[in-house]
């Protein structure tokens, strides 16, 4: 089988590996896509040293083989299931994952291909993880299936902003992630939806998609007034976020940031108003049963197909990589199967 190596800024290249066996608790997963996320990106434009390295952590399959002691257990993953995967390791040792915070896991194992390169375990054709890994998504098409480690990823989102029905909402960053959270929030219930963002054409294509306003930053305040939660899935806006943020509210820190940043509040406002200032970090298993859930309902299907902006051959991965690179996208895909 195929696996997909970035041997450097700018360079990736096809790498024959063994085909894998699964371990007992393991089930064997022929992928069928994975997306090209920012991790990947930074990775082939050289803004993150990291090379050799085989990544893709978004990723959806069929499972092919289970381990011997999978199949006895009732509801575990079946031959022939659609599933999407959860790459992530954890250790259910360290500290956090003791408390259940396994999305802070300290433990960072990961996997490697054969001569030791290390793989996230996307970017291979075949992969064998733990059946408890895999989540079964019905008949949902595999490019939604490939979205559920981000979809689980705003699920957390959501959980840790206290998000409830009735909340108004403002995203802070129209891209791939901020219209997740868009088109989530929408079926939680929220009250109103508005997208912040920078990039007329990103404000354009989240009103098509449904915010229920739209905004530059500058006029952000003045367009959608005070918050219940402000998801920051952009690089910036931390103060604007503060600004907009309702008595009783939650910022929500969702990107990552340049190390250099802050966010701040008066102390005395947060005291008085009760505001929350929230990180958000990877996701855990309850998130991933509910992206699972979310992903076979097809309840934001017709949102995730406006957020596929190309797909490629895993022949033609480093069209799919130089793509991101080069311009604005929301999701790129590298698909398995012939070609
Ligand atoms: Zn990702
Ligand atoms: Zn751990």
């Amino acid at each position: 089988m195929r696996a997909a190596v970035i041997t450097g800024p700018g360079q990736v290249e096809l790498r024959d590996e063994p085909y894998p066996t699964p371990g007992s608790d393991q089930v064997l997963v022929e992928l069928a896509a994975c997306g090209v996320c920012t991790f990947e990106r930074r990775i082939f434009a050289g803004d993150k040293r990291w090379c050799p390295v085989s990544p893709g952590h978004e990723v959806s399959g069929s499972v092919v083989e289970v381990g011997s002691g999978v199949d006895a257990l009732e509801g575990s993953p079946q031959v022939g299931d659609a599933v999407t995967v959860d790459l992530l390791t954890r250790c259910l040792t360290c500290g956090p994952c003791r408390r259940g915070r396994t999305a802070l896991c300290r433990y960072r194992q990961g996997r490697s291909l054969s001569d030791g390169t290390f793989s996230f375990g996307g970017f291979v054709e075949t992969i064998s993880v733990d059946a408890k890994s895999t989540y079964p998504v019905g008949n949902a098409p595999m490019l939604h299936a490939a979205m559920g480690e981000p979809i689980a990823c705003s699920v957390h989102s959501l959980r840790r902003a206290g998000f409830t029905p009735g909340a108004r909402v403002a995203v802070i960053g129209g891209g791939f992630m901020g219209r997740l959270h868009m088109a989530l929030v929408r079926v939680e219930g929220a009250a109103a939806i508005g997208v912040v963002d920078i990039s007329e054409e990103r404000r354009r294509e989240a009103a098509e998609a449904g915010a229920d306003w739209v905004a530059q930053p500058g006029e952000a305040c003045r367009v959608g007034g005070l918050q219940d939660v402000v998801f920051v899935t952009a690089m910036g806006g931390l103060d604007l976020a503060v600004e907009m943020v309702a008595p009783g509210g939650s910022v929500v820190l969702y990107s990552a940031f340049d190390p250099e940043a802050t966010v701040g509040v008066a102390a005395d406002q947060a005291h008085r108003d009760e505001v929350s200032i929230v990180g958000v970090f990877n996701q855990e298993p309850e998130d991933w049963r509910r992206a699972a859930a979310v992903i076979r309902s097809g309840v934001i299907a017709d949102d995730l197909d406006r957020l596929v902006t190309a797909r490629f051959p895993l022949s033609r991965v480093q069209e799919a990589l130089t793509l991101v690179t080069s311009r604005p996208t929301y999701r790129v895909f590298v698909e398995y199967g012939p070609g």
